[in-house]
């Protein structure tokens, strides 16, 4: 048992006494804390959060994506309250409750096409792997059962289940966990900043088609993509992306499942991807801002087409979890969809996001910075050795640089953001839809300030093309 008490006598606070002995963080080194205070949130009100000490943040990731509408709204809790005492729980496992029925309801109508059957998770990993399985039972069902195999992109992120893991293109987060669910190929992304010579950006696309051929296509289930890839550092696509995409998985009787659990609910400017990128997938998986993340849930949202075989006769789709459509999550979702429409969410990121992308553009001056890409409040910084030749910084680099300065040194200024290198170095800002030419300017003066520190540190120079590593940083 930890002693609070032991935690008091050193002087040090209980919660970071506590947490050092049981909360195992996710995706994080535990031995860091060692040494170092362990991050302890535990106030936010807008685009703001507080730690333990009362220090004040800007929340310029939306915590991890999914704060859409910011901290702090009492309204949409006290939703969530209200239904806990009219009914607490009761499960979509053959039964319906009306919250769950609403939500499917004003889900449909918000989606794009015909995409009106919706399917509840309890997250984002869930909703991809919900749809995997989908997709394989839809092609058994209609006659394909050979057709089971996922085509994702290289360094995309789709969740940590077995099956969503698959499709995740990530070698360090795959390795450890071998051999995955059978049937994951990966293809590139659109990571225009470092085309290879010589190739056109209709080479993303077709680089699908050529999978599925190579692969077989009697074989191949589904094509599962982000709008804009996260991972890797915001990769939006070229134009024509998504309208080839349809047609390649079209001509093979391929699904293609959009997986907006970031993309959706306004962080690009619309309720969806797919609707800004003029595309109509067979799925989309969602998560994160549907709620704004006052409470945890997810979904996939399925075509009349997908859904047809289930309609009729014995079938059943079998797979289901028990929270999945939860009532109190469900009306805090609703409470939060009032909340985009009463407070015009969607129209501020539209009215903003033109400032925002200025902003960060006007950093290109700092000889780190690469390359400045994405969309909405969705934007990365690629961080490069040298600017003309693009050159990137390798692991060992990149340990000194992200781990060793950057990540803590943002935090220590104030700005919650990613400093990620799950592909080539980017730093992430993904605020809250509610944050305006204010939070910007706060963003634009810490990053300035911490990267240009950083480029100093690793002795990047502008316009020289000189780069070395000083000894001990
Ligand atoms: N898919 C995408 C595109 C994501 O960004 C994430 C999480 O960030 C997931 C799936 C997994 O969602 P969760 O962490 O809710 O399981």
């Amino acid at each position: 048992m930890a002693s609070t008490e032991e935690a008091v006598r050193t002087g040090e606070s209980t919660l970071q006494e506590l947490a050092r002995r049981h909360l195992w963080m996710h995706f994080t080194r535990m031995s860091a804390y060692r040494d170092h205070e362990v991050p302890i949130i535990v106030r936010g009100d807008g685009c703001y959060v507080w730690d333990e000490h009362g220090k004040r943040y800007l929340d310029a990731l939306s915590a991890l994506f999914c704060v859409n509408i910011g901290h702090g709204r009492a309204d949409v809790v006290q939703a969530g309250a209200d239904q806990a005492k009219e009914l607490g729980f009761f499960t979509n496992w053959s039964y319906a409750h009306p919250r769950a029925i609403e939500l499917a309801a004003r889900i449909a109508s918000l989606a794009p096409g015909d995409l009106n059957r919706v399917f509840f998770t309890s997250g984002g990993s869930e909703a991809v792997e919900s749809a995997y399985k989908l997709a394989r039972q839809y092609h058994k069902l209609t006659g394909k059962p050979n057709k089971t195999k996922l085509i994702a992109r290289e360094i995309a992120y789709h969740g940590t289940s077995m099956g969503a893991l698959s499709a995740t293109g990530i070698t360090s987060l795959r390795q450890p966990f071998e051999p995955l669910t059978p049937g994951d190929h990966h293809v590139p992304n659109t990571n225009t900043y470092r085309l290879p010579d010589g190739i056109s950006e209709s080479w993303f696309a077709e680089s699908i088609a050529e999978k599925i051929e190579f692969e077989g296509p009697d074989t191949v289930a589904a094509v599962i993509l982000e709008p804009v890839q996260n991972a890797g550092g915001c990769f939006t696509p070229p134009d024509g992306y998504f309208e080839r995409v349809r047609e390649i998985c079209d001509e093979y009787d391929v699904l293609l499942i959009s997986d907006e659990v970031i993309c959706a609910w306004g962080r690009l400017g619309e309720w969806f991807g797919a609707i800004k990128y003029d595309y109509l997938p067979d799925m989309i998986t969602t998560a994160k801002g549907i709620t704004s993340a006052y409470a945890p849930m997810g979904a996939v949202i399925a075509s009349e087409r997908v859904f047809a075989p289930f309609q009729t006769g014995t079938h059943s789709f079998t797979h289901g979890f028990t929270f999945a459509g939860h009532p109190v999550c469900s009306a805090i979702a609703m409470a939060n969809l009032d909340v985009f429409e009463r407070e015009g969410i969607l129209e501020n990121v539209r009215a903003n996001e033109g400032k925002f992308r200025e902003m960060i553009e006007g950093l290109r001056d700092i000889p780190i910075v690469g390359d400045v890409r994405g969309t909405g409040y969705f934007l990365a910084i690629e961080l490069v050795k040298d600017q003309e030749s693009k050159e990137t910084f390798d692991d060992e680099e990149c340990e000194t640089l992200l781990r060793g300065f950057l990540s803590g040194e943002l935090y220590r200024r104030g700005l919650i953001c990613r400093a990620d290198d799950r592909g080539d170095p980017v730093i992430q800002l993904s605020p809250p839809l509610i944050a305006g030419p204010e939070q910007f300017a706060e963003i634009e003066e810490i990053l300035r300030s911490v990267l240009t520190e950083a480029g100093e540190r690793m002795h990047v120079h502008s316009g020289t093309g000189h780069f070395a590593v000083r000894p001990g940083v």
